[in-house]
């Protein structure tokens, strides 16, 4: 095997990547990088039932929005193309055929009702998962118990047949897993799993094993869930006589209550998305939330990610990219269950928009208000708008939210604040001296508002709040000085006898 690591995300496209993908697929690229390797993406669609249409574009765009960019696959080909295992369909026939040559696999012509009727009778007997194994095989119609010319007979009258795996009874599966240690299964455990279908398709066992070994796989780097099917990817790399690669199975994500695995309702209970991108589900018209569209930045989505398994050893929680590059280890990934701490997810986010440019955030604020139909001022006051707010939004799109009031005008006014702080009298003494005002900067508003306040025997704390809740229509924001000298004069006092009015 060559020494280059060479690690692969192997998704099926069944759907929207859900946040446990993202991160399997992550800590993929993160080793790859790490040792100076190939990372590629290779799509595990020969289950054609469960086929999604745009799940496969889904899981690209995922990836390239979370700037993990694979060096190979169906989107930019490479050196063991095509990528997509429905396309290398006839391949994986000639290995099904070379384990039954080698007697580690057999046909199976068993029909639907003969598996059903094995099946019952096995409960009846009391058994209660009933399996094709080495013990039930021996009743059932495969070239194991037919007669050879019988089998011989089937396959040229083109009868439909799988092929099945021959787990020998008494033997250990034994392998070592990079995160959990050593792994045993007893061969009395496991079952003559297909390896490929009636219609010729392997199923993923099969086509997973034979691509990681022509792709020249060295790490499986996978989720728990696959942990179960790892005994027989060993079975079948000692059966084709190939080294198997080095495997490491990532803890499951929980669900915030730490109430079992993170599903997709999860997202709708707690308030968090549960994948990258917004995702419209064509077979069912579900909707999903997305990170992307909820206002994350990819760098809080991948710092995020990256904390929901592996530790750095210190109490560092801030990391680029490339800092994960130089960090990872699989020795430093635990065994555990991790639990979705979307408070964290959002701190997160919240530290990579502080330290974020603010040009970053004027296209999307530009195309909200271009939606909303609003005229948007020129980018020099945008800058200056997304400046103030820098400090308090959340998600990208709460520039909009909560800097509404810099582009409209608010139509109504927040009730408790208005109960507690409003102070008519004192907003309509100011307005002629706001009206006298020619330097319209921060500074030389402060100056004067407060001399009016200080004559009437009002401190700063009680005239602000007022002001802002005549402009901006609400009890929060950054400092009201700025507010008033973005808004402008005009708007400024426009609004304070709109208030007046309306209050
Ligand atoms: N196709 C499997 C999936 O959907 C791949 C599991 C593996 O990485 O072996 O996750």
């Amino acid at each position: 095997m060559s020494s280059t690591v060479r690690v692969r995300f192997a998704p099926s496209p069944t759907g929207a990547l859900h946040i446990g993908g993202a991160r399997t697929a992550l800590y993929n690229y993160l080793f790859a990088k790490k040792h100076g390797g190939e990372f590629l993406l290779r799509i595990e669609d020969t289950d054609q039932t469960r086929f999604v249409p745009g799940a496969e574009e889904y899981i690209i765009e995922t990836l390239e929005w979370l700037g993990i960019r694979p060096d190979y696959g169906p989107h930019v080909g490479g050196p063991d193309a095509p990528y997509r295992q429905s396309e290398r369909k006839p391949m994986y026939k000639r290995y099904a055929e070379l384990l039954i040559e080698k007697g580690w696999a057999y046909y199976a012509f068993d029909t639907a009702d003969e598996l059903e009727a094995m099946r019952e009778k096995m409960k009846a007997a009391g058994v209660k998962s009933p399996q094709y194994n080495a013990v039930t095989r021996e009743y059932m119609r495969n070239s194991l118990t037919l007669p050879a010319a019988e089998t011989r007979r089937l396959l040229e009258e083109n009868a439909p047949y799988v092929v099945r795996i021959k787990i020998a009874r008494k033997q250990e599966v034994r392998f070592y897993d990079e995160i959990r240690g050593w792994v045993s299964v007893a061969g009395a455990e496991m079952d003559d799993k297909v390896l490929l279908k009636s219609d010729g398709m392997p199923t993923y066992h099969l086509a997973n094993v034979v691509d990681d070994r022509l792709m020249r796989i060295t790490h499986v780097i996978r989720g728990e869930e696959w942990l179960p099917s790892a005994p027989l990817h060993h079975v079948l790399y000692k059966a084709f006589d190939w080294e198997a690669p080095k495997m490491a199975h990532l803890p499951l994500l929980l669900s915030p209550d730490g109430d079992g695995k993170l599903s997709k309702r999860d997202g709708d209970k707690y308030g968090f998305p549960v994948f990258p991108l917004e995702w419209n589900d064509p077979n069912t018209g579900a909707k999903f939330s997305g990170y992307r569209e909820t206002g994350y930045l990819p760098e809080a989505v991948v710092n995020t990610l990256a904390l929901l398994g592996w530790n750095p050893g210190d109490n560092r929680e801030i990391f680029s990219l490339q800092e994960l590059v130089e960090l990872f280890s699989l020795e430093r990934v635990g065994k555990s269950g991790v639990k979705f701490d979307k408070k964290k997810s959002v701190w997160f986010n919240q530290h990579y928009i502080k330290t974020s440019p603010n040009e970053r955030f004027l296209p999307e604020l530009k195309a909200r208000l271009s939606a909303e139909g609003l005229d948007a001022p020129p980018d020099d006051k945008l800058l200056k708008i997304i400046g103030m707010l820098k400090d308090r939004v959340e998600y990208t799109k709460d520039f909009f939210v909560h800097g509404e009031y810099f582009f409209r005008a608010p139509t109504h006014f927040d009730a408790e604040t208005a109960a507690k702080k409003w102070n008519g009298p004192f907003v309509a003494g100011l307005l002629p001296i706001l009206e006298n005002l020619t330097d319209w900067t921060a500074p030389a508003i402060e100056t004067i508002v407060k001399t009016e306040g200080e004559k009437n025997g009002l401190a700063p704390g009680k005239i602000m709040p007022a002001l802002r809740l005549g402009l901006c229509g609400i009890g929060f924001g950054p400092g009201i000085y700025d507010i008033m000298e973005t808004l402008g004069k005009e708007i400024t006092l426009q609004r304070l006898r709109f208030a007046l009015q309306s209050l």
